[in-house]
């Protein structure tokens, strides 16, 4: 891989720190600034981007803390509509030689009953399907493809602060790995550093939940119930998923409501996973999970969601899990994030410079809305189905949750139309809230035939409301115009600035 180490304008006169962004006095050498757009990080959002506007002729500096693989729990299964934007990208390719399985849709398991919902692919070419991998390798495989590009720089360093002159972002000051503070300009920022990202605050108005967290196991020497399949286990207190990630190897993420986790270090972690996970562990994988436990390689990460609240600001943008985040339940971050990255893209091809960074701003205010259909409907269903995915002490959420796996048991569009829209395919938020609301009817008609009683039906209009309760404060969070009418959107028509 391409490393390249550059001191970019690191005389200019004094700046004025603030938290997360600097001011940046005129600085004549910036002009000479040899690059059109810095991303910052170069995760899954980064890296793909930093090819993708490479090859469409921009001069990118990638800064990225750390160059070497990454050993994560994160974004380890790419949904099919996930890899069609990354056919669409041209980055196919980095999930070859890299021992990536295919993913052929869920298997749906309660209280010792499965289904199996196949992701609809007859209409795709046979090589479309889900994709299931180590998050670490497939980063590397896009860095070195985003580096092979000559007009792709890529650096290690940490980003500390964003430039600012009178309200535009102008580059970045970072880090080196010797420890050299650097700065580096280009007419647009584009800031990728993930989840934990420091650098969002002065963009955008985050707003994070963080429901509760993974912990992450590898089982080895087991095979899945339905092999190629992700597996849900709908369990006490909230759900446990396996999938592949090699030839030989099946993650295990279990959910722990709450921000608190038993202790790793002192045993109470394991005791957990052992007393209250294993009993609820399919019994083809229940030694295999002991085993993995026992090895004590167990890891954690807080499982947050975030909707999009950009500030536009001019000279940066943000993407990725630093824009916009959702509960990981239906593994659809990567899929937003590469179908951000397509509308981007779609809309940065017209442009030859991106100089007037006040122009550039207003003309990519449409990005917020182009990226809602898929977005929305990704970000809506991962929040919704979590919270009826749980335990919960109350009657009629339970229904819920006992009449959403009847209802995707029933075949044809009952399980169709939902893992079309879990899988990317289908993106379509009416189609959505149609099948949240059918469930919740279903749920209801189960409740009162034969005979409806008073406290049936009382549970029944408390499920519909327990639902509503559910859906709407998300689709709020989305925003609805953007998300059901986006065509009424002025924003949407903004003709690309003149140059
Ligand atoms: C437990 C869990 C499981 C998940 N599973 C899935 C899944 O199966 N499928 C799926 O699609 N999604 C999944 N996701 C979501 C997915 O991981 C993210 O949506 C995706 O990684 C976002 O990519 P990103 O590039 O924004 O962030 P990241 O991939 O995290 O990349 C951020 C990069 O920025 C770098 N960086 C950070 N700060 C700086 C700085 N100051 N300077 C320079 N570089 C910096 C980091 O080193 C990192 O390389 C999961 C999330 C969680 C929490």
């Amino acid at each position: 891989m391409r490393k390249i180490k550059q001191k970019v304008n690191a005389d200019c006169p004094s700046y004025e720190i603030r938290s997360d962004q600097m001011a940046v006095d005129e600085c004549p050498s910036r002009k000479e600034s040899d690059t059109d757009v810095i991303i910052v990080g170069a995760g899954v959002a980064g890296a793909a981007l930093a090819h993708t506007l490479g090859k469409d002729g921009q001069r990118v500096h990638v800064i990225e803390r750390d160059l070497t693989e990454p050993d994560r729990i994160v974004g380890e299964l790419l949904q099919p509509g996930g890899y069609l934007k990354l056919i669409e990208l041209g980055l196919e390719d980095c999930i070859e030689r890299i021992d990536a399985q295919h993913v052929l849709g869920y298997a749906l398991f309660k209280d010792g009953r499965s289904t199996r919902l196949s992701y609809p692919l007859e209409k795709f070419h046979s090589d479309v399907a889900g994709r299931s991998f180590h998050n670490g390798r497939f980063i590397q495989r896009m860095r070195e493809k985003a580096a092979s590009l000559p007009n792709v720089r890529l650096e290690q360093g940490t980003v500390t602060s964003l430039l600012e002159d009178n309200g535009t972002i102008k580059g970045v000051q970072y880090k080196t790995k010797t420890g050299e503070q650097l700065k580096s300009y280009a007419p647009l920022t584009i800031v990728c550093d993930g989840c934990f990202s420091n650098l969002r605050r002065s963009l955008c108005s985050p707003k994070v939940d963080s429901p509760s967290c993974f912990v992450g196991l590898v089982l080895e020497n087991c095979q899945l119930p339905f092999p190629n399949h992700g597996h849900v286990i709908l369990a006490d207190p909230s759900p446990i998923l396996f999938y592949p990630i090699s030839g030989t190897e099946i993650r295990c993420l279990v959910d722990i409501p709450g921000k608190k986790l038993p202790s790793i270090a002192d045993g109470e972690m394991a005791n957990y996973l052992k007393t209250v996970v294993a009993p609820q562990v399919p019994p083809q994988l229940h030694d295999a999970f002991i085993s993995a436990i026992d090895k004590g390689n167990i890891r954690t990460m807080p499982n947050r969601s975030m909707p999009a609240a950009p500030h536009p600001t001019p000279g940066a943008l943000l993407m990725g899990d630093a824009f916009n985040m959702r509960h990981p339940l239906t593994g659809g971050g990567m899929t937003v994030a590469l179908s951000d990255i397509v509308v981007l893209r779609d809309l940065l091809k017209p442009l030859r410079n991106l100089n007037d960074a006040e122009s550039l701003c207003k003309y990519l205010e449409s990005f917020y809305t182009l990226r809602k259909p898929v977005a929305s409907t990704i970000n809506t269903l991962a929040g919704a189905l979590y919270k009826v995915f749980c335990a919960s002490s109350d009657q009629a959420r339970m229904e819920m949750r006992e009449a959403c796996f009847d209802y995707l048991s029933l075949g044809g569009v009952c399980s169709n139309g939902p893992i079309a829209l879990l899988s990317g395919l289908n993106p379509q938020p009416l189609s959505l809230v149609l099948h949240f609301f059918a469930v919740a009817v279903y749920g209801v008609g189960r409740l009162l035939t034969p005979f409806p009683s008073p406290k049936r039906l009382w549970i029944g209009a408390r499920l519909i409301l327990g639902a509503s309760s559910i859906i709407f404060p998300i689709i709020k969070a989305e925003g609805v115009r953007q998300m059901f009418f986006p065509a009424t959107v002025p924003a949407c028509y903004r003709a690309p600035p003149q140059e």
